[in-house]
């Protein structure tokens, strides 16, 4: 009982309280005590009336009801994409949520490596913060009978239908819609995820932000995709921009999206797109950054950490289609990519191509696995640039790059609280240390912090 008294609301109260900060999910925090009250679409400094909506042992979660007093850095908000999550962070403006991202790294610096003393430069935000991503990937469902395309309700299965995404590229949202109407005049059929029935289970587009070229996957439950062929052939000529069409079967009840088996409906198996003047052919299962224009700011402060020299030699781990491995193999001597996907490896290999690159060597494989058979080989590299996604780096990947001693490592992070967790290892077991860090924002709106660090050995 006693922790049931410590609780100090129930559900459905009514109180009126001040926001103290902002959590990293972009929830506004309010204290009872000791005992926090997550708030969405309250900012610090706001006086706001709430009503409770949940109570767990630790916290509870509440809506607004009405302002009491708002804060200044408050801008006009759709409510529709703060419900779906897809701009948490809207209702904050831009130039303060440069600085929320930039705390994000300090405290996570700070809580989780013990490091209050790096500096953590300003992040590097966008001119025009929004229509930025060149990929949408949404759900279908039947909505009134008719086939719609929205996005999740936050921590729930329900689509909130939508056209306008204000993040993604106009020219995608334009798409999505031709892409729906066609399927819907050939009464293509939703799929029904309670049911784990129905059939186009999300369609996904990915558009070159320089080279205008479009990708659209339509992820279905079946393999048999009825006039599939026909249908992809009228959407590309609905839409002057595609160059591919692409099924991608997913059987499973699951939620992650993409399934094993791809085939190819119209044209080619990849769509091309430019970063720092290399091209790149991208294929369906290939990882490529959402925002084109900050992605050339994050590599190129990637590369300035790294301060190349002609006879380095690079390791790019985690590379996908070799981005980052081919923006400067130029500048070095060799670079050595690593990347667990085989499409994404098969890509890294034609865009070297494709570039007159030939100082590159790919290897398919888990990181953690090729980074312990090159130090076996005695490969010796002076720089190496890491990419991981949100889990970080596995232990046994930190303990082979420290036993190929390079002097500098470059890691490249979308997860403050791994990228942490991880350099307080290479500190503790290689003496490497964290000299600066970068953000650079390449989800505005949002609350994703992506970083760049620069860890070196003390020279003795
Ligand atoms: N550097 C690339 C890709 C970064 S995303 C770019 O900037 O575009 C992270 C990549 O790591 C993805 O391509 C993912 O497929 C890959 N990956 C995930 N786990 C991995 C592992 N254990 N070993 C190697 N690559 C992995």
């Amino acid at each position: 009982m006693k922790e049931k008294e410590m609780i100090p609301v129930k559900k459905n109260d009514v109180l009126e309280v001040t926001i103290e900060d902002l959590s990293y999910e972009g929830l506004g925090v309010a204290k009872l005590g000791r005992f926090p009250i997550f708030v969405e679409n309250a900012l610090p400094e706001e006086i706001v009336n709430i009503k409770i909506v949940k109570v767990l042992k630790k916290f509870a979660f509440a809506i607004v009801l009405d302002y009491v007093k708002k804060a200044k850095n408050r801008v006009e908000a759709d409510k529709k994409l703060l419900q779906t999550g897809i701009a948490p962070l809207q209702h904050l403006a831009y130039e303060d949520q440069l600085i929320f991202k930039q705390k994000q790294v300090k405290k996570a610096l700070e809580k989780i490596a013990n490091l209050p003393e790096v500096p953590v430069l300003n992040t590097l935000g966008m001119e025009k913060p929004f229509g930025y991503r060149n990929k949408a990937q949404v759900p279908v469902r039947k909505i009134e009978g008719e086939l719609k395309t929205g996005f999740f309700r936050k921590n729930s299965h329900d689509v909130i239908p939508m056209t306008d995404f204000y993040i993604q590229e106009p020219k995608i949202d334009e798409a999505l819609q031709k892409v729906v109407e066609i399927l819907q005049s050939f009464n293509v059929k939703a799929y029904n995820e309670a049911q784990h029935e129905g059939f186009l289970r999300h369609i996904i587009i990915r558009y070159g932000h320089y080279s205008h070229e479009m990708m659209v996957i339509l992820v279905t439950r079946k393999d048999k995709f009825f006039r599939g062929e026909i249908i992809a052939k009228k959407i590309a000529e609905a839409i002057p921009e595609v160059v591919s069409v692409m099924q991608n079967v997913n059987e499973d009840k699951t939620n992650v999206i993409l399934g094993k088996v791809n085939h190819v409906l119209y044209g080619k198996e990849t769509y091309r797109d430019t970063l720092l003047g290399n091209t790149y052919e991208i294929s369906a299962p290939s990882f490529y950054q959402v925002n084109t224009k900050q992605t050339e700011k994050l590599y190129e402060t990637a590369i300035d950490f790294a301060d190349l020299k002609a006879d380095d030699i690079v390791v790019d781990a985690y590379c996908g289609i070799g981005t980052i491995g081919l923006s400067l193999a130029k500048k070095v001597a060799k670079v050595y990519g690593v990347e667990v996907v085989p499409e994404a490896i098969a890509d890294a290999k034609k865009n070297a191509l494709l570039n007159d690159i030939e100082n590159v060597t790919y290897q398919v494989g888990k990181a953690e696995d090729v980074m312990k058979k090159w130090q076996e080989k005695n490969i010796k590299p002076n720089v190496v640039m890491v990419d991981p996604p949100r889990k970080g780096l596995a232990e046994s990947f930190i303990d082979a790059t420290i036993a190929m001693n390079p002097e500098k490592i470059v890691y490249v992070s979308c997860n403050p609280a791994t990228f942490a967790r991880d350099v307080a290892l290479f500190k503790e077991k290689g003496g490497y240390e964290l000299e600066k860090m970068q953000p650079v924002d390449l989800f505005p709106q949002t609350t994703h912090v992506e970083c760049v660090g620069l860890l070196s050995k003390k020279k003795k």
